[in-house]
């Protein structure tokens, strides 16, 4: 299980999380919710050790992660696709999911993980030689995804994977976030969709200002009437 607790960030004298605590078990898909600088990017940072927190702790089982520096998390099993999605455009879909294979964990099998990989994604197959800044926004995220798939992750966490994107291209990436939750992978994903990955999620978190304000399944939180209000548009 991944677990953040008691979490607190500050970036000098602004708190940015305060107190957060939250779960995703294995093979869970779970949702946090929350308007524009709430600090859910702050929280995948701080997973992803790209900041240190002023307190609380993160825990792989019973592991804290917080003494490891970045380049060990992906190591551990947590892959993080970056909102502004870290993958590198003057290179072709192949040699993007190469690099994505580096961490010793994914060394092995790398042709199969590939193969499946392009099963999930059918149009990244097509265009595997296709420079990656030549290709459409929701190829791109695409290609974020995938290629964090290809360090072979327990638990893959998402920064706002449909930001920018037609809805017709957010479906098809809510449907390969589909697939890959049908393969057992765990994720954490961080969206304004909230319609959408509610329907693929089993449960989630609302993040205000820096704090946890409600939590429950998908179920409860599509019904509940601050989510509907702030997130889905009816009151
Ligand atoms: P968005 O959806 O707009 O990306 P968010 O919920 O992901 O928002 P964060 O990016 O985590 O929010 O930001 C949380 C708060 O912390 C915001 O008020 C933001 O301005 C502030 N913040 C984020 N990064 C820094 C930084 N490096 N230095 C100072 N303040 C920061």
């Amino acid at each position: 299980m991944l677990e953040i607790k008691n979490l607190t960030l500050r970036y000098g004298h602004h708190l940015a999380l305060e107190d957060v605590s939250l779960t995703v078990a294995q093979g869970e898909t779970v949702v946090l919710l929350g308007a524009n600088g709430a600090g859910k990017s702050s929280l995948l940072k701080s997973v992803g050790r790209l900041v240190q927190p002023a307190g609380g702790d993160i825990l792989l089982g019973d592991a804290s992660l917080l003494p490891l520096p970045a380049h060990e998390i992906v190591n551990r099993g947590i892959a993080i696709v970056p909102e502004n999605r870290g993958i590198f455009r003057a290179m072709t879909v192949e040699e993007n999911l190469r690099l994505g294979a580096n961490p010793a964990r994914a060394r092995t099998n790398e042709a199969l993980m590939r193969g499946e990989i392009f099963a999930l994604f059918p149009r990244l197959a097509e265009r595997r030689q296709q420079l990656v800044r030549t290709m459409s926004g929701g190829e791109q995220q695409m290609v974020a995804i995938a290629r964090a798939l290809m360090s072979r992750p327990d638990y893959l966490l998402l920064d706002e994977p449909s930001l920018g994107l037609a809805p017709i291209v957010t479906q098809e990436l809510f449907a390969a976030l589909d697939r890959i939750r049908q393969t057992g992978l765990a994720m954490l994903i961080v969206e304004q969709n909230v319609k959408a990955t509610l329907t693929l999620a089993n449960r989630g978190y609302v993040l205000e200002a820096g704090r946890i304000i409600g939590s429950g399944t998908s179920e409860q939180l599509a019904t509940d009437p601050l989510v509907q209000k702030a997130f889905l548009g009816s009151a």
